[in-house]
């Protein structure tokens, strides 16, 4: 159930409705707009008259919401979401870069990449201190050493820290040292972890699983949401199909889908969506040309020695031409990067 409350309804209007709506059995998120008030009522009532509540006081108007999720519905925040970490706008006119090795490897690698990340105007050094990786006898990551180097090299290049957290034993460890938790496309559908998530209150990024649907993101975003954890930002970073040219198919297609259905932020990973470094620049261009908020992408300074993924992650010049050309793309379609 979705209550537009009208233009400069009172407090008291507000708090009233949203009393009805818990007694009739609805747990009330809220969404404050810059001219409505929304509340979005969740719970297992679908029999019910949208009338009753569409003659209180201060109501605009009362619909059912069709949708599977809720939370993460356009409806349900039509101006879109902006998430803030500092002085960093996810979700805001501006693309936001995030960018580094796959695996922390050691302290002179992430040093020199937060070189590479930060001189190329990214705001954000990703780098996994925690692997899923496909086979357990490859380097599972450093664990909360890796954390505590990437944080270090980070705060003295100015950036933020994304990194990945497998599993709910691990979320006080990322709370402390990330700014921004990743689950990883393995992980999209480990609704105990995601649920784990929605009690935390940091962004969390969200990545598209190799076989989900887009309904079944925006239900794992759901998932997080409704726990109040409305900081959501959602990743295409490829699926897989028939294809065997690239590593996944880098489904682009769904970044305008995603920007239609969601108020939420939606970046591209075109590392992991094309498998191979070559491929990565043509779609870090596209995902900016179709809307992408933001990009996702690997680089190393040596990517030739890279413990995991090498041959998708760019090479230092590789990824300032890449920042060079976004911000062309990024200024075509009125945005900036
Ligand atoms: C990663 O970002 O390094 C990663 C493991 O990504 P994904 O979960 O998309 O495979
Ligand atoms: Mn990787």
């Amino acid at each position: 159930m979705l209550v537009v409350m009208q233009e400069g309804a009172s407090e008291a209007q507000t708090e009233k409705v949203i009393s009805r709506l818990v007694e009739m059995g609805f747990t009330v998120h809220r969404s404050t707009g810059v001219r409505h008030t929304v509340l979005g009522g969740v719970g297992p009532i679908d029999d019910f008259d949208p009338a009753i509540l569409e003659v209180m006081e201060g109501v605009k108007e009362c619909h059912r919401i069709v949708s599977p999720y809720k939370l993460a519905s356009r409806h349900f925040k039509p101006a879109g979401t902006i998430i803030k970490i500092g002085s960093l706008d996810i979700g805001d006119s501006k693309i936001v870069s995030m960018a580094g090795p796959c695996s922390i490897e050691n302290q002179e690698q992430i040093e020199s990449a937060a070189e590479i990340v930060a001189s190329g105007g990214a705001r954000v050094i990703r780098g996994g201190a925690f692997k899923p990786r496909s086979s357990p006898y490859s380097f599972q990551g450093m664990g909360e050493e890796g954390l505590r180097i990437l944080r270090s090299a980070a705060d003295r290049h100015g950036l933020l820290v994304v990194s990945e957290v497998m599993d709910q034993t691990q979320i006080p460890l990322l709370f402390e040292y990330a700014d921004i938790l990743q689950v990883g496309a393995r992980n999209m559908q480990n609704f105990n972890l995601l649920r784990e998530l929605g009690k935390i209150r940091k962004p969390v990024l969200l990545k598209r699983g190799v076989a989900a649907t887009v309904e079944e993101l925006l239900l794992s975003a759901e998932y997080i949401m409704s726990g109040g954890n409305y900081e959501v930002i959602l990743c295409e970073r490829g699926i897989r199909t028939f294809e065997t040219s690239t590593r996944n198919t880098m489904d682009i297609a769904a970044i305008p889908v995603l920007k239609r259905l969601t108020h939420l932020p939606v970046i591209a990973d075109p590392s992991h969506g094309t498998g191979k470094r070559d491929y990565v620049l043509p779609m870090a261009r596209a995902a900016v040309a179709a809307g992408a908020d933001g990009l996702l992408v690997e680089v190393h300074p040596d990517p030739d020695r890279a413990i995991s993924d090498g041959a998708q992650t760019l090479r230092p010049h590789q990824f300032s031409e890449m920042m060079q050309q976004i911000r062309a793309i990024a200024a075509a379609i009125g945005r900036a990067a």
